[in-house]
């Protein structure tokens, strides 16, 4: 995770505003050219939203073209992280129609905040500067199903799955009916959520961040039919 020249290691808990506009000073030759260092966490939003309407109606625009890949080696300054489920059919870049270098993506099975994936966005938001964190659910979630389905005998799933079903049952689907109407739906919703509480209970630097109004986290669900990305509150 060699990027930038901040050491992660001096990072103290109560400097991240330092660090933050540290981040911006160092990066700010080649990646920080572009326009995501003068946007605010409102504006970021704005454009994942305005991105996933032109994939929604099938008129995209970023291209990753060839020319584009020797400012990307010379650095980058994301202006949004995301956590997405592991699931082929879940590719931030493209739901939100943004080139690479602009979405720092971290992904695990049901999109929680692992300590692993807190600490790389810890990294993406204190380093490189993201101003927005999207815990992004997505219909059919596999991971989320699993949750509603083994509510109540989680170690009844092969392998490590317990482990990581166990994060979505409480508190998504312990006391939930999973035959009532939408409730897988509502079970994703709820999991993405909980995700934002996950990170605000998990990190004291994004905390901070929050506080400080130079982060903000937002959560939403994919519809894979549609491919449009819906904010729950
Ligand atoms: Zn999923």
């Amino acid at each position: 995770m060699a990027c930038g020249r901040v050491s992660w290691k001096y990072l103290g808990r109560k400097k991240v505003a330092g660090v933050l506009a540290a981040a911006g000073i160092v990066m700010g030759g080649v990646a920080l050219a572009s326009t995501a260092s003068q946007m605010t966490p409102d504006d970021v939003l704005a454009k994942l939203v305005a991105g996933n309407k032109r994939y929604v109606e099938g008129g995209m625009t970023s291209h990753n073209l060839p020319a584009a890949r020797a400012g990307l080696a010379a650095g980058q300054a994301p202006m949004a992280a995301v956590i997405r489920c592991a699931d082929s059919r879940v590719a931030p870049e493209i739901v939100f129609d943004q080139p690479l270098g602009d979405l720092f993506v971290c992904g695990v099975a049901g999109n929680i905040p692992t300590t692993e994936i807190i600490a790389s966005l810890e990294f993406g938001v204190a380093v490189l500067g993201c101003k927005l964190i999207v815990v992004m659910g997505h219909s059919a979630c596999g991971a989320v199903d699993a949750a509603l389905e083994h509510r109540h005998d989680t170690n009844a799933l092969p392998g490590n799955l317990p482990a990581l079903v166990d994060q979505i049952v409480i508190p998504c689907t312990v006391n939930a009916d999973p035959n009532a109407p939408g409730a897988l739906d509502a079970a994703i919703a709820c999991n993405a959520r909980e995700g934002i509480g996950g990170l605000l209970r998990g990190s004291k630097i994004l905390s901070d961040a929050v506080e400080a109004g130079t982060l903000k986290l937002a959560a939403g669900v994919q519809d894979l039919k549609t491919g449009r990305f819906t904010l729950v509150e």
